[in-house]
């Protein structure tokens, strides 16, 4: 049965349908592929309730927002002095995939960001590629409460156009910010790009974050406290790339995009809310994704800085 809240989504929903702006992520010959039309919200409470509206099943790459459990990880087999020393945590106010590292230490800017994240990659303990892929997939599986699996379709594409990973990631062995061969690392990152979710899993995966690492469902620790803490403040200051500030400013919720078109919002002890819609704008984020974030977070006073 429809509930309230699913019948709001609807409403939002239909009012941000008509925005046609932006364009589907070009360079990539499967995102190209997306159906611009798409749109699908999902909303998952820290009781475990999920509403949804739209396409909240129809299956997407994560992109970018596999960089939050690759970091998770590299958090738990490093330590955060051992991850700060490879990558740092300010916000870079450059695109995505600059080359945004420390003129001193060579670090990447923060987690998040292309450099940031290949540096994460190529720190994570397995033996092998695809051991490490395999160990994102199992984690992201684990906060999402399904299996998941790579899209090998978009593994390929993104490894058909990597030119610039691939120098990020020499950049990155040259400053000895690299454990592994940089070919291996670009691989294992373009597959953990095309790990495939839908709304309802990154809305899921959004309320254990907001859930202090702890299963939505159960009470299970699934991330530790001071992973999570850790997630969710990077999250806040550079998860929106370029657009961070502003974001911050109008929206007001930890979050992360990805240039398929989906944006993960994280409410601390509140909820997990996730919309995609494949038309970006020119920082690489969902435009639909922006306004609905923008409404509910308006509607529902779901700004972290609000006071009532
Ligand atoms: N696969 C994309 C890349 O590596 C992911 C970037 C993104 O989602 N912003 O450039």
């Amino acid at each position: 049965m429809r509930s309230p809240i699913d019948d709001y989504l609807h409403e939002v929903l239909r009012d941000c349908r008509d925005d046609d702006a932006g364009d589907v992520m070009s360079g990539n010959r499967e995102l190209e592929r997306a159906d611009p039309s798409s749109f699908g919200i999902a909303l998952t409470t820290v009781d475990g309730t999920v509403y949804t509206a739209g396409d909240a099943d129809h299956e997407f790459s994560m992109q970018s927002i596999a960089k939050l459990p690759a970091y998770a990880l590299a958090l738990r087999d490093r330590g955060l002095d051992g991850v700060l020393d490879r990558v740092d945590t300010e916000p870079s106010g450059d695109a995505f995939n600059e080359i945004s590292l420390e003129a001193e230490t060579g670090r990447p800017r923060n987690a998040l960001i292309n450099a940031g994240a290949i540096a994460v990659h190529g720190m994570l303990d397995g033996d092998g590629a695809t051991e490490r892929v395999d160990r994102i997939v199992d984690l992201m599986g684990t906060l999402a409460g399904r299996e998941l699996s790579v899209d090998r379709e978009v593994h390929s594409a993104e490894l058909a156009s990597d030119d610039h990973n691939t120098a990020l990631a020499y950049l990155l062995r040259s400053a000895g910010k690299l454990d592994y061969e940089p070919d291996e690392v670009v691989d294992g990152y373009a597959a953990q790009c095309a790990i495939k979710v839908s709304c309802r899993d990154l809305a899921v995966m959004g309320s254990v974050l907001a859930n202090g690492g702890l299963s939505t469902t159960d009470d299970e620790r699934l991330l530790d406290g001071w992973i999570t803490r850790h997630l969710l403040s990077v999250m806040a200051t550079c998860g929106m790339y370029d657009g961070s500030g502003s974001w911050m400013a109008t929206v007001g919720i930890p979050a992360k995009s990805g240039v398929s078109g989906a944006i993960l919002g994280v409410l601390p002890g509140q909820v997990g809310v996730a919309v995609w819609s494949p038309r970006l704008d020119e920082q690489g984020n969902s435009v639909r994704g922006v306004a609905v974030f923008e409404r509910l977070s308006r509607d529902m006073e779901l700004h972290m800085m609000h006071v009532a």
